[in-house]
């Protein structure tokens, strides 16, 4: 009897090669195959006559085979089978290439459904390589709505849709179903059977809504109460005592007043870590708005009670900076600041390696170097993750536990809207930050077409020349071959364009991902010490990157970011004291964009544009556009509303108020498959 952990080569028509090209989409066991959902549907449901056809359009039709097939080896490696298939409407021609086995395998006299696209003419409709069915099988492939899968190379959608097929039935009963029946009788869910069934092979639109609005409930509800279990078991541990200390040091030593909003988030942070329980904080606040320090108070803080702090950012060029600022802060007062980034030298990294199990270091600033296995630390007291979406949910974890339950402050310049919030940072206090410091001006934003390239050019060169610099940002790296318009930008290519057509007399630099390390921090490095004029990149400068000076940011092709996107983008200029500008080229006419842009022109708060995003684009969104770092979320991806997320929600926080620890015998199931999500180690799952 098989289980959902029943490796996928047991079921009927999976052998060794297909097993394994169905391992590169993550699917070698049942319970996996049976997750994986379509990416879309066809409906094939409506038969066509023959004689009714229409050129260029897909059809099904149904057919009797003429003659016998006739079969014709044009040359080595290309031969062909023709056949005609009638209905008292008409004639269908039909070629198979590199089909042989049709010549055999399909009679005279024998009647098929097909299901391709038509080519000929009106007169002799044809189809080339259609989809075939004989009548007495036909009604896996034609004659109903068919899952369309997200392929690998030696997959098609046919063998994914058979072993999807083999794979339903191979499951009997045995659907995991983690909700409890009470939850699924009182949201009017299916059960799991009908949903596993009808989200791949749909009776009909009713019920493949109905499969649908099961599993997405089901993924909210799960990632819902997961979370909250998870921040409720954590505060059952001992935390790390930092007693109460005077900041006033380092207070004195900040080049600057912090804001009202700063000194609650840092106040919200050491009341965390003084009181008994581990903190799990995040710190939310609009790019500029200075979480930064948060950090480094945090840090200070936990020193002073002799232990270690570890800030994981998600590149190195932020890596860097961080260190750069935070020890330029910190070393004055005693704090020993050291950098772990994937670039240094097996030598240097093994040094530095030594050097943080000693506790010779006392802040270490590092990428996810920092979770790799051979680093070690003394006395972690504090990890802080920076630009926290970047990361997932498991890679905080694998930082968390190079201690021995230390505090947690992860930081987001990533506003999420009220209403996602709760399921977003379920495990999370939250701080605030919603204020910028002093001083700064709104950037002028400025949504334009084509038309307007000279004039922006003329404006940035007079910026220029009042000795600012400018970002352009591209969304490509290379230009795509595809693109016949030429209308995508690429980084490279424009930055040459830039350099040598329009602004010969200026540096032109250019960044993007696939640079090395080394080229990277360089050019960030000249670019940051005003010895570049104007840098071409792609959205590589998007987090956290500090560039006072710079104070036009353009992005080009801007229908191709979404709005928070553009957010942080446009928090990469207006960093300094000098009035700052954001330009969005986008000849995209469509109504969709044109609003999406004007949000950004109206207004520069991240949470007003986030709640405008979640109008606009539904939340699906955030939770497809990975700004979160939760675990992949399937369905929910790409539909799911707000209704069924607050229905979902509050479900699960009934659900854990009324049994905290999923002791339930009824819960059984929830709790096993929330121990899943996160991979929770039993020991830290009790
Ligand atoms: P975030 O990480 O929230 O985007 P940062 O921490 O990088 O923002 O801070 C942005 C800039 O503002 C930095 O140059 C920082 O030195 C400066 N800054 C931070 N707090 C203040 C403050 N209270 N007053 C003036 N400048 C500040
Ligand atoms: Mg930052």
């Amino acid at each position: 009897m098989p289980d959902l952990h029943t490796h996928i080569q047991t079921i009927k028509g999976i052998g060794e090669t297909r097993a394994k090209a169905l391992s590169k989409l993550g699917i070698t066991t049942l319970g996996e195959l049976i997750t994986y959902f379509p990416r879309a549907y066809d409906d094939r449901r409506e038969f066509q006559q023959i004689g009714n056809l229409t050129v260029g359009e897909m059809a099904v039709v149904h057919g009797v085979v003429a003659a016998e097939p006739r079969h014709q080896l044009v040359r080595r490696g290309l031969d062909i089978v023709k056949l005609q298939a009638v209905d008292e409407t008409g004639k269908l021609n039909i070629t198979f290439f590199n089909q042989s086995f049709r010549k055999q395998q399909m009679k005279q006299g024998a009647g098929y459904v097909f299901y391709g696209k038509v080519d000929g003419t009106l007169l002799a409709p044809a189809m080339t390589n259609p989809i075939v069915e004989e009548d007495a099988v036909a009604g896996r492939l034609t004659g109903r709505i068919v899952p369309i899968y997200r392929l690998t190379q030696g997959l098609s959608q046919i063998i994914l849709g058979n072993a999807m097929a083999e794979g339903l039935v191979a499951c009997g009963e045995l659907f995991p179903d983690p909700l409890p029946e009470s939850v699924r009788l009182a949201h009017e869910l299916s059960s799991a059977r009908f949903a596993y069934h009808n989200i791949h092979f749909p009776e009909d639109e009713e019920s493949l809504e109905l499969a649908r609005k099961r599993l997405i409930f089901e993924e909210l509800f799960l990632l819902t109460t997961a979370l909250h279990f998870l921040r409720d078991r954590r505060r059952e541990t001992d935390g790390i005592p930092v007693p109460l200390v005077d900041l006033a040091p380092f207070i004195d030593a900040l080049p600057f007043t912090l804001t009202g909003a700063q000194q609650r988030a840092i106040h919200d942070t050491l009341a965390d870590m003084t009181g008994p329980r581990p903190m799990s904080r995040l710190v939310q606040g609009d790019v500029g708005s200075g979480k930064t320090m948060v950090a480094a108070a945090a840090a200070w803080a936990v020193h002073q009670a002799g232990y270690q702090t570890a800030f994981m950012a998600p590149t190195e060029i932020l890596a860097e900076q961080h260190h750069q600022t935070l020890s330029t802060l910190l070393e004055p007062l005693g704090i020993r600041v050291g950098l772990l980034t994937g670039s240094l030298r097996a030598k240097a990294k093994r040094e530095m390696g030594d050097l943080i199990e000693t506790g010779y270091y006392h802040l270490i600033v590092g990428t996810h170097a920092l979770i790799s296995q051979g680093v070690r630390f003394r006395n972690l007291g504090l990890v802080v993750t920076d630009e926290q979406h970047r990361f997932g949910v498991d890679q905080r974890s694998a930082l968390q536990e190079k201690g021995d339950h230390p505090h947690v402050l992860v930081m987001s310049a990533t506003p999420i809207p009220r209403t996602l919030a709760l399921i977003v940072y379920g495990d999370l206090d939250v701080s605030v930050i919603d204020e910028l410091p002093p001083g700064r001006q709104a950037i002028e934003t400025y949504a334009v077409d084509e038309g307007y390239r000279q004039r922006i050019y003329t404006f940035t060169r007079k910026l220029l020349d009042e000795g600012r610099q400018a970002y352009f940002v591209c969304p490509a790296i290379e230009s795509d071959p595809d693109d016949t318009s030429g209308g995508m930008k690429a980084v490279e290519v424009y930055a040459k364009d830039l350099q040598e057509n329009v602004f010969p007399d200026r540096k032109v630099a250019f960044l993007h991902g696939k640079l090395k390390p080394k080229d990277k921090e360089k050019i960030m490095t000249t670019f940051a010490a005003g010895e570049t004029d104007i840098l071409v990149s792609t959205t590589v400068i998007e987090v956290g990157v500090d560039v006072p000076n710079a104070a036009l940011m353009v992005v080009e092709n801007a229908e191709h970011f979404g709005l928070s996107q553009l957010h942080q983008l446009r928090g990469r200029v207006g960093r300094g004291q000098h009035q700052s500008y954001c330009v969005l080229f986008s000849s995209h006419q469509a109504e969709s964009v044109q609003t999406r842009l004007n949000v950004m022109c109206k207004t520069s708060d991240g949470f007003k544009i986030a709640e405008e995003d979640l109008a606009l684009r539904g939340p699906g969104d955030f939770f497809g556009s990975r700004q979160h770092g939760l675990p992949d979320m399937g369905l929910a991806n790409f539909s799911c509303n707000m209704d069924l997320l607050k229905q979902a929600q509050e479900a699960a926080l009934a659900l854990l108020k009324q049994d905290p620890l999923l002791e339930h015998l009824d819960h059984q199931a929830l709790r096993t498959h929330i121990q899943k999500i996160f991979d929770i180690s039993a020991e830290r799952f009790h």
